[in-house]
Parts: C-alpha cells; sequence; structure tokens
C-alpha cells in the first residue's frame, strides 16, 4: 500500500482518487473547496487540512488542477509541495496545462532531486469514473517506470510519449486534431442535410469510406447512429465545449512558441470561443452542429 497525496479532487480528480481507494492505496486528500473534500472523506480518504500537509509523508503525490497558474503555485511557491514532500517521492501532475509551466515545474523538481512527471489525461468524467483515463506522460523513463504502476489503477492506457513536457505537447496535438475533425465531421453532416442525403445513410458511407474517424463512428455528432454519443442527449454531459476551447487556446499558444503553422488549429479555436460565446460554454463540443446549421 502507498501513501497518496492528492491534490485537487474536483470533476476528475475526485473519481481518481476514489479508484485509488479502491485499489486499497491510502489517499491524503487536500483541496480549496470542502464540497469536493466531502464525498472523498466519505469514500475512505484522509482529509488533509492543507496541500502540505496532505504531501508531508507521502510516497506519490498527484496533482490534478484546473491551470498552469495553479500547477506552478503548488509546485513553485515558497512554501510548497517541492519545500514539504519527501526527497524520494514521486510527483504526478495530471493537470491539462500550458507546456512552459509544465516544464518549469520539471526543471524545478529535478533541481530539487524529485522524479516529476506530466500526465495529463483524456477519457474525461466518464473515464475518471471508470478507470479506464490514457495518460499521455513527459518526463524521464525512471520517474515513467515508477509511476506506471500507480496510473494503471486510474486508467487503461499509460503511454511514455516521451522528456518533460511531452504528455502535455501529445494532449494538446491530440485535442486540437479532435476540435478539427468534429468541425469537419459537423460541416459533412450540415451540407448532407442541405443537399437531402438521410443522416443514418450518410453515417453508413462515410464510415465505411475514407471520411472515417472517431468524431464520426464514437461520438456522432447527428443523434441516432451511434446511440452513446451526447447528441442522443441534448449535447449535454460528455466533454464540455469549454475545455476543449481551453486545449485549443493551449494548442494555438504552444504552435506560436514552436513557430509551427496551425490554420485550422486556429480556426477550430476561433469557432469555439464563438460557440462557447453562445451561451453553450457547458454543451459537448460535437453540439456545435448546432451553431454550423445558423440554429
Ligand atoms: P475541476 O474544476 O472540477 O477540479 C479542479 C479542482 O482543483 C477543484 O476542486 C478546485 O477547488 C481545486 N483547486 C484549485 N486550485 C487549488 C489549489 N491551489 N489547491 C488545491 N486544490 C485546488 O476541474 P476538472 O474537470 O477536475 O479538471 C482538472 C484538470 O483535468 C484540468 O486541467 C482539465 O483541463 C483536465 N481535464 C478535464 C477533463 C474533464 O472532462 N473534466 C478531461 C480531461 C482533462
Amino acid at each position: 500500500m502507498s501513501r497518496i497525496g492528492f491534490i485537487g479532487v474536483g470533476n476528475m480528480g475526485g473519481p481518481m482518487a476514489r479508484n485509488l481507494l479502491k485499489a486499497q492505496e491510502q489517499v491524503h486528500a487536500f483541496d480549496v473547496s470542502p464540497a469536493a473534500l466531502k464525498p472523498l472523506g466519505e469514500a475512505g480518504a484522509r482529509i488533509a487540512a492543507t496541500a502540505l500537509d496532505a504531501v508531508k509523508d507521502a510516497d506519490i503525490v498527484v496533482t490534478m488542477l484546473p491551470a498552469g497558474t495553479h500547477v506552478r503555485s503548488v509546485y513553485l511557491e515558497d512554501t510548497s509541495i517541492l519545500t514539504a514532500a519527501r526527497k524520494d517521492a514521486l510527483l504526478i501532475d495530471c493537470s491539462t496545462i500550458d507546456i512552459d509551466s509544465a516544464r518549469a515545474v520539471h526543471a524545478a523538481a529535478q533541481k530539487a532531486g524529485f522524479d516529476f512527471l506530466d500526465a495529463p489525461v483524456s477519457g474525461g468524467v466518464g473515464g475518471a469514473e471508470a478507470g479506464t483515463l490514457a495518460f499521455m506522460c513527459g518526463g524521464s523513463e525512471k520517474a515513467f517506470a515508477r509511476a506506471k504502476p500507480v496510473l494503471e489503477k486510474m486508467g487503461k492506457r499509460i503511454v511514455h510519449a516521451g522528456g518533460p513536457g511531452a504528455g502535455q505537447a501529445a494532449k494538446i496535438c491530440n485535442n486540437m486534431l479532435l476540435a478539427i475533425s468534429m468541425i469537419g465531421t459537423c460541416e459533412a453532416f450540415v451540407l448532407g442535410e442541405k443537399l437531402g442525403l438521410e443522416p443514418q445513410k450518410l453515417f453508413d458511407i462515410m464510415s465505411a469510406a475514407s471520411g472515417q474517424c472517431w468524431s464520426l463512428t464514437t461520438y456522432c455528432p447527428v443523434p441516432g447512429p451511434v446511440p452513446t454519443a451526447p447528441s442522443n442527449r441534448g449535447y449535454q454531459g460528455g466533454f464540455a465545449t469549454n475545455l476543449m476551447l481551453k486545449d485549443l487556446k493551449l494548442s494555438q499558444a504552444a504552435s506560436q512558441g514552436a513557430g509551427a503553422a496551425t490554420p485550422l488549429g486556429a480556426e477550430a479555436a476561433q469557432l469555439y470561443a464563438l460557440f462557447a460565446a453562445q451561451g453553450e460554454g457547458g454543451t459537448d463540443f460535437s453540439g456545435i452542429i448546432k451553431m454550423l446549421r445558423g440554429e
């Protein structure tokens, strides 16, 4: 049994920490929100009064926080994880954050003598609850080898993407592609509708032809062909537009920093910003078909 300090137990961190408890790990949880901590205490976690209290005797520290500023603050400030954790503790940040912050925390952790891994996830709240998340990891071989057994208690696919920041880089490349492919899939259905095609017929044709992609066959943005897709429940649940927009903004900041041309990624970011501005930030990202239809 390991002792795991878990910081940030919101929509994702909460179920992830519960899966660690189910796997008989000892969890010391901290969150600035008492409401987020309460269900975890009921599930058997020890509730820590501060982040430092959660990490001070931990073998492993996991953070699952909203953005780079939060991650920098819990790792890099004067009284932070790097000052409070045991030197042999393994540190894993599962938040989706900008690559610069991830690399800054990597450098500080390495300087302080820690093994650190950036390990953002895909799979959403459903995957966090089911313990089927995919983890994309950046850091040393040693840190990855140490982290794999604990990540397997929260996920199904644990991939070593490369060195510091590589997990974040893989995550934003994937989500930029997902946004572009979703918008393309929506446009094909909207054009098909205007041309008088039945959505189911168009689905049957495209899903067996060269237009086939995950946005079509697993997450179809029109109701009917894929019963589990959010389109069948009014685009509720699933992956919120605001979260997709966050990842697209990270991808565009990274493209600018790296000098990569990503014009379709930029266009996708604009379209999702417009959709969010219409009050659809909480709507599943496949709901952008409504805007493309002019609804
Ligand atoms: P969330 O807002 O539900 O949870 C974040 C938690 O962090 C909150 O409970 C908040 O109170 C806590 N927190 C903030 N600052 C803190 C601090 N300084 N110390 C301790 N706790 C603090 O967000 P979420 O949906 O759980 O997402 C977490 C991360 O996972 C984000 O980076 C997000 O982009 C990423 N992600 C989310 C999803 C999803 O579907 N929700 C999918 C993949 C990745």
